[in-house]
């Protein structure tokens, strides 16, 4: 009897989860434990918990940028507004 396991590429510990990665035109197959396919994981938050990111890290509307406004900006928008 031969039995095979599929065992992760990085630790070969066990259970895996297959993943294909194209980078630069090239596929690659690996397969990847919890913990080392974690990178992976994320990107699709397909079942591992903790690879969800935070709520509050994600705003309506993409990334916030602080608006800062000078004293400069102001004037210049307080004699814009006089323009006719
Ligand atoms: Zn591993």
């Amino acid at each position: 009897m031969k039995i095979e396991h599929v065992v992760c590429d990085v630790c070969h510990d066990m259970p895996v989860k297959t993943y294909r990665v194209t980078h630069a035109g090239r596929v690659r197959s690996t397969d990847l434990c919890e913990e080392h396919g974690k990178p992976f994981a994320e990107l699709f938050n397909d079942g591992y918990e903790e690879a969800r990111p935070p709520r509050a890290a994600r705003t309506r509307g993409g990334p916030r940028v602080p608006r800062v406004t000078t004293m400069e900006e102001i004037e210049k928008l307080k004699q814009d507004r006089r323009k006719p």
